[in-house]
């Protein structure tokens, strides 16, 4: 289930462009190069040249309403990880548990 996309933008951290994707098949790209943004509403596809991406650059978030910066999309990556690591642990305690006598 993903959430509804209002608005399909980026935001490049290295030349400041700021782009936005308006239909599904809209490929948007920074004048940089570093950056783009495709599929519209559809869905959120994006891309960035990792030797020269610094976490500066930022996505749209429909769910939030704002700018959420690189850094901030892999730390909350990260943490998404560590909830569904957790989850996964709690469902082997639980078939440990049911395994007992
Ligand atoms: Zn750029």
């Amino acid at each position: 289930m993903s959430d509804d996309i209002i608005k399909n933008a980026g935001k490049c951290g290295l030349c400041g462009d700021e782009i936005e994707s308006t239909y599904r098949h809209d490929y948007k790209a920074c004048s940089c190069g570093n950056l783009f943004v495709d599929g519209g509403h559809d869905y959120q596809r994006y891309g960035y040249d990792s030797t020269r991406e610094t976490g500066e650059s930022a996505l749209w978030s429909s769910k939030h309403q704002r700018w959420v910066t690189f850094s901030e999309i892999t730390k909350e990556t990260a943490e998404k990880q560590a909830e569904i690591d957790e989850q996964k642990e709690r469902v082997k305690t639980r078939r440990r548990k049911l395994m007992l006598p």
